[in-house]
């Protein structure tokens, strides 16, 4: 496990406030979806009364008194921190990431109410996951169950993992045949997350020390064997370029507004090219990702983090 630390920032859409928080690194290998996904349940709409039953539902599992729980579609946020810390974080940091994500991707919300569970240290956070997920978290962070309908967050951390976790339940209702490398990509690509002319965007982040690294020694495989690992591949075989590569590949199509085409035209040729490669290179203009791949690592080299 990588533990270097790293900071998150993000402009508020109804303020102009900046806020820095800082986090370590996100690595939801927790929980990680079957291969093949089964097909998406039809989109549902939530009424407020299917938030008031899941909310009773709730309050029979917490773990203490210490807990509130706040609304926010398509999530229900439940927190041990002050009651108005856990109204802001939803606010500020849930809400803000839901509507710049659908506003860029998801037309779908999931196909369940899921819960955001914020942890207010490491001690509560693994504690009370081992109760509620049944299982120590491998991960200091937080991750996503899909299981669970759930995310465990130690958010002393920071909200950078949490805007990376909330990508995966609406990957997981908007586009089930993402393959990981994709899937990872862009919810990694929003750890570290801000606004420009209103849009969500990824900045550079601790992974690109390593990436940079890599591509100095010739350690990083071509883009397609990137986007041909399996899921089983892409996590347990990671020789420590799968998430930087494919975060540092969305911000190169990220910074040339290629970032949703790409999106788009690979959830809708997903049948027939199911790796992304031919997508890729549709979108690049470019049939030859070995040429590519020297134009993206010189313009990584350049990328600076500190
Ligand atoms: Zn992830």
């Amino acid at each position: 496990m990588n533990m270097r630390q790293c900071c998150f920032g993000y402009a508020l859409a109804t303020s102009l406030s900046l806020i820095a928080i800082c986090l370590g690194s996100p690595v939801c290998a927790a929980d990680r979806p079957a291969s093949p996904i089964a097909a998406p349940t039809p989109a549902k709409i939530f009424t407020k009364a299917d938030y008031q039953r899941h909310i009773e539902e709730l309050k029979k599992r917490l773990p203490n008194d210490g807990f509130s729980i706040v609304i926010q579609p398509p999530f229900v946020v439940i927190g041990d921190e002050p009651v108005d810390t856990v109204k802001r974080r939803s606010q500020q940091t849930v809400k803000w990431a839901v509507d710049h994500l659908k506003r860029e991707y998801f037309s779908d919300d999931p196909t369940e109410i899921i819960d955001i569970w914020l942890f207010q240290d490491a001690n509560s956070y693994e504690e009370h996951t081992a109760t509620l997920y049944g299982k120590k978290p491998t991960t200091p962070y937080g991750f996503y169950s899909s299981s669970h309908n759930a995310l465990y967050m130690n958010i002393a951390t920071g909200g950078g993992t949490l805007v990376h976790e909330i990508v995966h339940p609406f990957m997981a209702s908007n586009f089930p045949e993402c393959p990981s490398w994709f899937n990872e990509g862009l919810a990694s690509l929003y750890e570290q997350s801000a606004e420009r002319d209103g849009r969500i965007i990824g900045q550079t982040n601790w992974r690109l020390r390593g990436l940079q690294s890599a591509i100095r020694k010739g350690d990083v495989p071509p883009f397609e064997t990137l986007c041909q690992t399996t899921t089983r591949e892409f996590y347990d075989k990671d020789k420590g370029t799968n998430y930087s590569q494919a975060r540092y590949l969305c911000h190169y199509l990220q910074e040339r507004d290629l970032l949703q085409k790409f999106y788009r035209t690979f959830r809708k040729n997903v049948a027939t090219d199911p790796s992304g490669i031919e997508s890729l290179k549709s979108v690049l203009g470019k049939r030859d990702l070995d040429e590519f791949k020297q134009k993206w690592e010189a313009e990584v080299l350049k990328l600076r983090f500190d």
